[in-house]
């Protein structure tokens, strides 16, 4: 018989309470940040059909030739699990022709989401991860390039991480590239018996991807390599001049990695990462990466437009939060605990924590009908503002007793003033009074 499996899928986690308020505060600055800059978010489906993937991020890649969680659904559809956010939103951007002359330009989007992977899960890798990523399409102004990078870093600064640097590089248009390709096979070809079994391979098929690769032996052979930068044209030369000098002009600094290359086939021109190092991480760890492409758009069916963006992993966001000892703001506040004395109360105390909320307060009681020190045990526990006690002989007399729990002041009110004007009697309570 076939083993029972009742744990998650290997390289997935649970998100519990306790570690969601991270994420909500993670999601809600780069909320607050990209409207800032006018992003708007767009969600899209958590599938897509497999060629829309293939297409883009490129059947050579170890995303669609070894990491992709595709099926053929009951319709013998192909589809497969979103490996990242670029492609979905481009083939959505086609779609519902966002190009159209009613949408201002650049078009500028955002998203938030789980990304789905075959990878070896370790610690900032896992099988299903989470992405924020923003996308600008319809312009090829290098602003877009840099303003975008700034984004990423002020989205980083704002969280209080410290240790970033920024990472570039150009990988030049279409015919940049070409000639490069010849100059890199012809670097390699000697050293082909030396480079890893899937280098060889991508030798053959894709040779900028030997430069992504993260064997030791192919790195060594790759170090010597001839640079991209000396292939670029003029148009990428300048494109990749105006980026620098911007950087510059708003002070940011940045290094270039010539052998940066990325793991999507999709670029053009600028590429970037944005790294940690704090200590406490071991190794440097890439957080944040994007940059140019120029072609996917059309690629997919659109019309020819230029296009900039980045994603980054919230996983590998939280490993360098808790690596620099960020502490994040948790509000926990509770404006009033109820505490029911006795079964006969357990209808009033329903009724109670209904109308407190009814005015727009957060208010809590005890469901186990325990007894008074649990629950006051409970409502310090929660840092309620306000204690209620309602006892079988309050009860009787149609009252409540409402105690301020920094203060220590407390007062008897009746239920029905509680029921008609509950904000005036917290003001009441809530305002310090010094007699
Ligand atoms: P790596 O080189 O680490 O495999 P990548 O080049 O595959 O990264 P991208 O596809 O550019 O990464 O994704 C952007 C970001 O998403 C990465 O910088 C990282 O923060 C995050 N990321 C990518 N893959 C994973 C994963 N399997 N688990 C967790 N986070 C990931
Ligand atoms: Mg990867």
């Amino acid at each position: 018989m076939k083993k029972m499996n009742y744990q998650r899928p290997k390289g997935t986690n649970d998100i519990l309470p306790g570690a969601s308020e991270k994420w909500q505060f993670i999601e809600e600055t780069a909320r607050l940040l990209f409207r800032d800059y006018q992003y708007q978010e767009i969600r899209t489906p958590i599938f897509e059909h497999y060629e829309v993937i293939a297409r883009s991020v490129g059947d050579t890649t170890d995303i669609v030739s070894k990491e992709m969680y595709d099926f053929y659904d009951k319709g013998e559809r192909h589809v497969t699990l979103r490996p990242e956010g670029t492609a979905p939103i481009v083939r959505s951007f086609v779609e519902n022709k966002l190009y159209g002359p009613e949408y201002t330009k650049p078009y500028k989007m955002f998203y938030v989401g789980p990304m789905f992977r075959y990878e070896r899960p370790q610690a900032g890798r896992l099988r299903q991860f989470h992405q924020i990523g923003v996308e600008a399409f319809g312009s090829a102004n290098p602003a877009v390039d840099v303003e975008s990078m700034a984004m990423a870093l002020d989205f980083f600064k704002q969280l209080g991480i410290k240790h970033v640097s920024l990472v570039i590089n150009s990988l030049g248009d279409k015919e940049s590239r070409q000639a490069y390709r010849q100059a890199l096979i012809d670097y390699l070809l000697p050293f082909e018996a030396e480079l890893s079994q899937d280098s060889q391979r991508r030798l053959r098929e894709n040779p900028l991807r030997v430069l992504d690769s993260k064997d030791p032996k192919d790195k060594k052979v790759v170090a010597q390599a001839p640079s991209i930068l000396d292939y670029l044209n003029e148009t990428s030369r300048a494109h990749f001049e105006a980026v620098k000098s911007m950087l510059a002009s708003l002070s940011i600094p940045f290094v270039v990695d010539s052998n940066m290359v990325r793991g999507l086939d999709y670029y053009s021109h600028t590429i970037f990462e944005i790294m940690n190092d704090a200590k406490g991480l071991g190794t440097q760890t890439t957080i944040c990466a994007g940059g140019r492409y120029d072609h996917l758009v059309e690629e997919l069916g659109g019309p020819a437009t230029p296009a900039f963006g980045f994603a980054m992993g919230i996983e590998r966001v939280l490993l360098t939060l808790e690596a620099e000892e960020v502490i994040i703001p948790v509000i926990e506040e509770l404006d009033a605990y109820v505490v029911g004395l006795g079964e006969a109360t357990n209808m009033e105390s329903l009724k109670l924590v209904q109308a407190i909320r009814g005015f727009g307060f957060s208010a809590d009681r005890d469901f186990l009908n325990r007894k008074a020190k649990a629950q006051f045990k409970t409502a310090n526990k929660l840092n309620a503002k306000l204690v209620f006690t309602l006892g079988e002989d309050e009860l009787a007399q149609g009252q409540v007793k409402i105690k301020n729990m920094t203060s220590g002041h407390e007062q008897t009110y009746a239920l029905a003033d509680v029921y008609a004007t509950f904000d005036e009697i917290y003001d009441e309570m809530t305002t310090i009074m010094f007699e």
